[in-house]
């Protein structure tokens, strides 16, 4: 797989996944196919929930002991409220219109939606949307920077000490690596664009400014130092850790647990936890199916908030021009996925 020589013409990055076959390695017939988990496998599922839900839970347990102390209901909305935006700015923003162009916006909302994925601290955009579009060019090959199966020396091998090995890289190992080279050319649309500049270059201040805002909030409400610094402690520090948790959970889990519907050429996976968790974000084998598609959840069931997002800004005009899968593709693509599944699962009854 050759890398982009030019601006990241998404809606080619769709194609270019599907024309690769599977790596050797781990079967993949999880999807549409009845064959029983083996042991590893349902090992394997227990270890998705623990990394997944266990942090989650640990901090509901905390936010429980701290009531009437350190927390409390103008605390919860605060935190509520800063980690639904930086959560929008990473999902919409960042993800969905910088880094696939899914949709377009005005120079304004682009800004806004840049300024809140800022705030969410996981990098400036230019260099978030670039690495992101290199593990969609590079998907769990060696060049894919957060890949829980491939890292530039080869695979990360097989069994449960490697797969937590892998998972620990693609959830945040790969942030401490060397520092992405030659990101350049995946990302000169966006190097081109002054808002996406603007905001890049005030990646610091804006992160800053995430911080200050829910301080401020809390210390005006409550009109005391200690609110202010609560206000700084949850709506700043604790939400940051759990939005990184959840998109960090999209690079490893999603790439490990979960179905696989379409036949994408990589070990993308839909999973319903983090699907919910990341505001539509975990129906990622859909997505790398379909990358430059608004909507992530493609069936009726799949909770898919931040393309109700987009919807409604495209319903109020704030938006235009949302990309979506043509439907016959959609089940196309699925068909061929299905009919794989069942060769698999008829050559392995042989
Ligand atoms: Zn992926
Ligand atoms: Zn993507």
């Amino acid at each position: 797989m050759t890398q982009l020589q030019s601006p990241a013409p998404a809606a080619d990055l769709a194609d270019s996944t599907q024309a690769r076959v599977f790596p050797a390695g781990r079967p993949h017939a999880e999807s549409g196919t009845k064959t029983p988990l083996s042991p590893v496998e349902v090992r394997l599922r227990i270890v998705n929930l623990v990394a997944v839900i266990l942090p989650v839970v640990g901090l509901a347990i905390a936010i429980a002991l701290s009531w009437g102390t350190a927390f409390d209901w103008v605390q919860f909305w605060i935190f509520v409220a800063m980690t639904y935006a930086t959560s929008v700015g990473i999902t919409v923003g960042y993800h969905r219109l910088f880094t696939h162009q899914s949709f377009k916006t005005g120079r304004i909302l682009r800004y806004v939606l840049g300024a809140l994925g800022s705030m969410a601290v996981q990098g400036a955009v230019i260099e978030w949307s670039g690495a992101h579009r290199k593990h969609h060019q590079h998907s769990d090959e060696e060049d894919d920077p957060h890949s829980p199966h491939m890292h530039p020396g080869g695979s990360w091998g097989s069994g449960i000490r490697a797969t937590i090995h892998g998972f620990w890289h693609a959830h945040v190992g790969w942030l401490f690596g060397q520092r992405l080279k030659g990101m350049g050319r995946y990302t000169p649309d966006l190097r081109a664009d002054r808002v996406t500049c603007a905001v890049n270059t005030q990646f610091y201040w804006l992160a800053l400014a995430g911080l200050i805002i829910p301080a401020a909030v809390a210390g005006l409400i409550t009109l005391s130092l200690s609110g202010a610094l609560l206000g700084l402690l949850w709506g700043g520090l604790v939400r940051i850790l759990l939005v990184h948790h959840i998109t960090w959970s999209v690079n490893s889990v999603c790439h490990l647990w979960g179905t696989s519907p379409f036949r994408t050429g990589d070990r993308s996976r839909n999973n319903a936890i983090v699907g919910v968790l990341a505001l539509g974000e975990g129906w990622h084998n859909n997505h790398h199916a379909f990358p430059t598609s608004a909507r992530h959840g493609l069936s009726w069931w799949q909770f898919d908030p931040s393309y109700l997002i987009i919807r409604g800004l495209a319903a109020v005009g704030l938006a235009w021009g949302v990309r979506t899968p043509d439907p016959a593709r959609v089940l196309t693509n699925r068909n061929v996925r299905a009919a794989t599944n069942a060769e698999i699962t008829a050559s392995a009854d042989e």
